[in-house]
Formats: C-alpha cells, structure tokens, sequence
C-alpha cells in the first residue's frame, strides 16, 4: 500500500465524513505546485479553492507570519495590535471608503457579523440571489440558495427572498421598505462563476438606495485581487454598504473581514458581536504580506494577463462556454463528465475543481505565470479526450 492509500484509511477511521474521502494526501507546496505523499507533483489550478493567492510557501507570507508568531502570536479582543489597524487601515483605503471593519477568521463568520449588522437596522428581510453561496453557519445557509445544503437544517433564519441573479426587475419586485440588506456576489464563484449581466451592480445600488436597504456584496471568493483588480466590483462605479472578504486575504491562513461604510459602521456597537480569534496578529500580518506581494509583484497586472491567456486555451468542442474574470474562471462541458475530467486532470498532474456535473472552476494562485498556464493548456485536450472516451474513470 502506497503512502497515500495508508494515510486516507486513517483519514476515514478518524475523520468526520463531511467532503467524501479525500482525493490526495499532500505534503508540500511550492509555488502553484504541490506534492502528493507518494512524491507526484501536481499544478494547483484551485489554489485551495480561491484562498493561496501567493502559492505555496511565498517567502514573503512564511516571513511574515512567523516573525509576528515569534513577536506576539495572540492577545485576544481586550487588547489590539498595530497589524490588525493597519490591516484594517490599508483595508478601507483600498475599498475607498470611509468605514470600519470587523475581523472574522472565515467566509461565514464574515458573513454572519454582516447578517447581525443587517438586524441592526431594525429590518429583518434579506433578499439574495439564487446560485449564491455564502457559507454554511445558520445564518450565512439561511441566504444561500443550494437546496441540498439547505434543507437538512431547516429552519434556518428566515424572512428571506431569493431572486434569479443578474434580474434587476425580479431584484426591483423583491426589496420593499422592509428590506434590511441585499446580498450578491459580484461574481459568483460557487455556482461555477457566474457574471451578472452589466449595469446589475448599479441597479442594485439604485434600488438598495430607494428603500433604504443595505447593499452587501460578498467578496469572499472575488475579492482581493482574484479578478484582476482588488475588488470584483470595482470599475462598477458602485459603492456598497457592507463588504464581506475572507479566502484569499491572508493566502491560507484563516481570516475574514466585514467591512461596513459611513453611518452603517456603528450599527454594531459594544456587545453586539465578538469573536475570540478574529484579527488575530498572525493572521493580520499575514494578510499584510499578501496585499504587500501583489502589490510588490505586479499580480493584479498578471492576473489580467495569465486570464486572458487561460480563456482563450480552454476553448475546445466540447466546451460550451468559458466565463470568467481575472484568474477566477468557470467553463460549462457539453455533457455531465466534469468529474471525470477532474480525474484525468488528475492523473496529468494538474488540479482542478468541478462545482457542478458539466461546470468546471479555476482558481489558481495568483501567481501562476504565463508559462505555467501554457504548461496545462498544452495538455488540456488530452484530458478531455481521456475524460470523454472513459479512460480516466
Ligand atoms: C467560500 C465562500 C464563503 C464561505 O467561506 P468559508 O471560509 O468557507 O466559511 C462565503 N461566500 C462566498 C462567496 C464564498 O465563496
């Protein structure tokens, strides 16, 4: 039995079954490659599902966390650091806003300060969008759309309407006077990253405004820097009332942030909310080290380009439609065999992500260069003709 088979028998002893037995058993990373125990390497077209912005193993990341690790590694909330201000600092300064932030340590949690805020108004109805995914705590499930998820934990928190994403008139119809908040993801990533039609963001804001409504969008999987800018909905000339972050912000060490604008930001005052971790100082300096890197590396720039190269060479018979923005791309296969090219993917080194039968995600570190693409896309129709003739399955 190799390395690997002996570990996933104790993975299944010992672990609670909730993601299904796990593909590979990995040991290392470096750069947007990682290792399997068995010594094969892999690309990581996934990048821990949109979270290692930097790869594997940045020097600039593993520096920064251990030096704040070896300084002052937890205080709790009673005390503060400099990390976490200037975090939340540099934060508001690239959202352009006038606001506060609060720290998390995920996409939920992000997501279920925002829902508390969103009570604050005084309003309980939320509106989302069908295809959202905004994570699994009650709250956070309540305005996610995925029935399977939803319907074994049921009830959840309700006064919730779910309208189809991207419909300014069914968006228009659903908000009222009572309206606490819409939430949206400027793209969405789970669904298998799906585009609003244009101009959605700003009838969003049009119609959020008129009824005195929360515009919240969730950034959790688009945001920093995954589409080429470091908002998903910046160029929209929009802006929210709440943005929630949390994935790629420190690039693999846990962390999440709601950030609320102007007036919104004190809807949550002393007592409403806490959290033992969040804004810990590693994971501030983490985050730090992540936006300093972009920055220092020119990756928004990258991002664009390698992008670019990615949706022109996935284009093939068999693919219906490449959509996407920056390095986060989804592409629909002519049948339900998404799975299997995940697997024949696989076994050409490379690691990919289905989110529905016929709809594949992209995800890759933001780091991914021209070349390493071009090293996939050279064998991309070799995995869907494995795929498709049954041979990887
Ligand atoms: C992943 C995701 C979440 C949930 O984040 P977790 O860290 O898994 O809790 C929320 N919203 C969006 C848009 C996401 O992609």
């Amino acid at each position: 039995m190799g390395e690997q088979a002996k570990i996933q028998e104790r993975y299944a002893a010992s672990l609670m079954n909730t993601f299904g037995p796990p593909r590979l058993v990995l040991v290392r990373g470096e750069g947007p490659y990682v290792w399997d125990a068995d010594g094969c390497r892999y690309l990581d077209l996934l990048g821990g599902i949109a979270v290692n912005a930097l790869g594997h193993a940045h020097p600039a990341l593993v520096g920064a966390v251990t030096e704040q690790l070896q300084t002052l590694g937890h205080v709790s909330n009673f005390f503060t650091t400099e990390p976490q201000v200037r975090l939340a600092e540099r934060l508001l300064s690239m959202l352009h806003v006038d606001g506060r932030v609060f720290f998390a340590n995920s996409g939920t949690e992000a997501n279920e300060a925002a829902f508390k805020l969103s009570r604050r108004t005084g309003r309980t109805h939320l509106v989302a969008m069908e295809g959202s995914f905004h994570g699994r705590s009650m709250g956070a499930l309540a305005l996610t759309s995925k029935a399977a998820y939803r319907e074994p934990f049921e009830p959840l928190p309700g006064d919730v309407t779910f309208v189809p994403y991207g419909d300014a008139g069914a968006l228009a119809a659903a908000v009222t006077d009572a309206t606490a908040a819409v939430v949206l993801e400027p793209v969405q990533g789970e669904a298998g990253v799906v585009l609003p039609p244009d101009g959605f963001l700003g009838r969003a804001r049009e119609i959020t405004a008129e009824h005195g409504a929360l515009l919240w969008l969730d950034e959790v999987q688009s945001g920093m820097g995954r589409t080429g800018s470091w908002m998903a909905h910046d160029g929209s000339g929009v802006t929210p009332d709440v943005v929630t972050l949390a994935k790629g912000l420190a690039g693999g060490i846990p962390i999440g942030a709601m950030v609320a604008v102007g007036e919104h930001a004190t809807l949550l005052g002393p007592g409403n909310h806490g959290t033992t971790f969040g804004g810990n100082p590693v994971a501030c300096a983490a985050a730090l080290a992540v936006i300093e890197a972009i920055e220092a590396e020119g990756l928004l720039d990258n991002v664009a380009k390698v992008g670019d190269l990615m949706c022109a060479g996935l284009a093939h018979p068999h693919v219906t439609e490449v959509r996407g923005r920056g390095l986060l791309i989804g592409l629909d296969l002519d049948a339900a065999v998404a799975a299997d090219v995940v697997a024949a993917a696989q076994r050409h080194g490379v690691i990919l992500n289905a989110c529905t039968p016929n709809r594949i995600r992209f995800a890759p570190p933001l780091v991914l260069t021209s070349e390493q693409a071009s090293e996939f896309l050279e064998v991309w129709p070799t995995i869907l003709d494995e795929a498709y003739s049954g041979t990887a399955s």
